[in-house]
């Protein structure tokens, strides 16, 4: 019964292949808090030589990814700079007060996008009634954006910015392979932009379980004590990483189709009399807004009860995700149901 359900809520939801499952029973394990899994190892480098950075740390979650990153590049009293509805902000349960005793900056961005005037108007002078701007931390692609994707001048004139005042750039790029393949852009010229990225393996990438943080040598050997507080540090965790080497090596490319589902997704709802808007789909997220003629309530339970799942995210406004899950027989059932409830 559940594997009738057409899932869009999140990119996380699905579930490993038969393939993926074989790589991860055929690794190879070793007790990774004594730095002795082979194949943790290896999906460390392979991902840090991707950016073009010098090392990696695997933990659980994006969410853990990010903020060892802000506990790392901060300290009590100062403050992260961020777009108001960054992840980092809205939906890691206020991690930053709680594991950094830091405060935050927020500042409207375009489509989750900052520019780099934004950025350096938000850093703080040095004066003794404020927190010192530790951090500059953006998200690539935009969730609450819209899957929206970064100019790389902007980005890189924020790192002048941050390098003009010394201070350290921070990338959230839980679906940063979205962002590289809508845009062509390379990932190494990540590395040289940002000083840490996260990457997710469980989301676009199809990985049951994982992220890895990025950044140079001596940043990712302080991680690992604040890995190890936070409860990450995981022992034959080979057989999560065999997941996210597989994801990496056969699950980039096919993001494509994805963003085009989206797309399509995105051009149906528009023809629809209850939607009053659709933000541009960029990559696999669809974000849209429904008339105030159909409450989101009853929109989400007429989709439930069809078999099609998605996220509210915020008033009237509905998310679809696409994903490795989801296929093209999927998506007319989909186009089918939407266009039902406007006739
Ligand atoms: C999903 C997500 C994360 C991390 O989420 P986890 O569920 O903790 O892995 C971080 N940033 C963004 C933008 C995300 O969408």
């Amino acid at each position: 019964m559940t594997d009738s359900i057409i899932d869009l809520r999140s990119d996380t939801v699905t579930r490993p292949t038969p393939a993926m499952l074989d790589a991860m029973f055929q690794a190879r394990v070793g007790d990774d808090v004594y730095e002795e899994d082979p194949t943790v190892r290896a999906l460390e480098q392979e991902t840090a030589a991707r950016f073009g950075l010098e090392a990696g740390l695997f933990c659980p979650s994006g969410t853990m990814t990010n903020q060892i990153a802000i506990k790392a590049h901060t300290e009590p009293l100062s403050e992260v700079i961020c777009e108001q509805t960054s992840h980092i902000y809205l939906w890691e349960v206020g991690g930053i007060a709680f594991h950094s005793g830091a405060s935050v900056a927020l500042l409207p961005g375009e489509r989750g996008r900052l520019t780099a005037a934004q950025v350096e108007a938000a850093i703080r002078p040095v004066n003794v009634h404020y927190p010192t701007t530790s951090l500059i931390s953006l998200e690539n692609t935009h969730n609450r954006g819209g899957g929206s994707c970064h100019e790389l001048a902007e980005l890189e004139a924020i790192a002048e910015v941050a390098r003009r005042h010394r201070i350290p750039l921070h990338l959230d790029g839980a679906r940063i392979f979205n962002a590289l393949v809508a845009t062509g852009q390379q990932a190494t010229e990540y590395g040289r932009i940002f000083d840490t990225i996260s990457v997710c393996l469980s989301k676009g990438l199809g990985a049951p379980v994982g992220s890895v943080l990025l950044g140079s040598q001596a940043f990712i050997q302080k991680t690992k004590r604040i890995r190890k507080v936070m409860g990450g540090g995981m022992r034959q965790a080979g057989y999560l990483a065999a997941a996210g080497l597989y994801a990496l090596e056969h699950n980039v490319e096919r993001l494509r189709d994805d963003h085009r589902r989206a797309r399509q997704l995105g051009s149906i709802l528009q023809a629809q009399p209850y939607v009053a808007e659709v933000l541009p789909v960029e990559t696999n997220l669809v974000i849209f807004r429904l008339r105030p003629d159909m409450p989101a309530e009853k929109f989400l339970a007429y989709l439930e009860q069809e078999g099609v799942r998605a996220s509210s995210f915020g008033p009237q406004m509905i998310r679809f995700v696409t994903h490795l899950d989801i296929d093209d027989t999927m998506l007319q059932r989909v186009e089918s149901v939407l266009r039902h409830l406007a006739s």
